[in-house]
């Protein structure tokens, strides 16, 4: 029986048990996947090897602590220096970044999307902003404070903090913050929201499992928006497929799991 988890803190609203139980049982996989709530993110490390993991998710605020963790750094997750799963190969552990691809799948209805505003400068931001630039999308970043947003000017991203912010026009404003995750805050200002919103075409937010108040001012508005459950349910497809060393398909690990989302 593999043991698999996921990290964070806070980690106790996390559905990833939930979807990834659903394709381990639909598919008699002998494996159990559970949740672990993490301070520290220096002991991340040890305590998967203390648990006896085969493999594991990482949320907020642990994923650049994932990618310092780890014996080898994979794919996309080693250009963005951010990990969200890690898989235990011959005693080492091995990191992954399945956010920003389950992210595009997210928004694949989305047309014509040239120009990004991304809320937030934190781990998210950073692998969905680099992945964006692979597709030639001119980004622009607007963060609570500047330390963070020093990164995304290498990037050569524009960058904003709330009290320099000048608007532009966008296709797509992206929350990447944790605002609206366990509270009614806005991912910035309230005047600040109200401009942007005016002056986008899509809107998108990372967080999952309800209506955040970011999305709920852009539902007033009809402006078409997604939700973090479809980011979510494509990166769980692509870190179970890691897990299952690609014994099942994405499309029936990707059935499994959208039943749990039932549930
Ligand atoms: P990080 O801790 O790395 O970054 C958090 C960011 O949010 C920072 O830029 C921080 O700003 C900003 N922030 C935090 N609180 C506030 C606030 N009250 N107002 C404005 N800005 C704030 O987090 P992650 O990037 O790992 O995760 C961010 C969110 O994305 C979480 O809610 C997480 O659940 C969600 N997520 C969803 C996924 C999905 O599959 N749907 C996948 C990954 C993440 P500062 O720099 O000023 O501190």
């Amino acid at each position: 029986m593999q043991l698999f988890s996921i990290f964070g803190d806070p980690v106790s609203h996390s559905r990833s048990p939930l979807m990834h139980n659903a394709v381990f049982k639909h598919c008699n996989h002998p494996a159990c996947y559970t949740r672990t709530h993490l301070l520290d993110g220096a002991k991340l490390k040890e305590t998967f090897f203390s648990l006896g993991l085969s493999g594991a998710n990482v949320t907020i605020p642990h994923k650049e602590a994932a990618f310092a963790a780890c014996d080898e750094v994979r794919g996309f997750a080693k250009k963005v220096g951010v990990v969200n799963t890690l898989v235990e190969e011959n005693g080492k552990l091995i990191g992954y970044n399945t956010d920003a691809d389950g992210f595009m799948y997210a928004i694949r209805e989305f047309q014509n999307v040239k120009k990004i505003l991304v809320l937030g400068a934190g781990g998210t931001a950073k692998a969905l902003v680099s992945r964006f630039l692979e597709e030639a999308i001119k980004v622009t970043v607007l963060n609570r404070s500047a330390t963070r947003l020093a990164y995304f000017k290498t990037l050569d991203c524009d960058i904003y903090t709330w009290d320099d912010f000048t608007l532009a026009n966008y296709d797509l404003v992206v929350n990447t913050t944790s605002a609206g995750l366990n509270s009614a805050d806005l991912p910035a200002p309230k005047e600040l929201i109200e401009q942007v919103l005016q002056n986008t075409h899509y809107v998108a937010d990372a967080i999952y499992g309800k209506l955040t108040p970011f999305l709920e001012r852009a539902k007033e508005k009809n402006i078409p928006y997604k939700n973090g459950a479809d980011m979510l349910l494509g990166q769980g497809v692509l870190a179970n497929a890691l897990f299952v060393q690609n014994k099942l398909s994405k499309e029936t690990i990707q059935n499994a799991m959208e039943k749990s989302f039932l549930l």
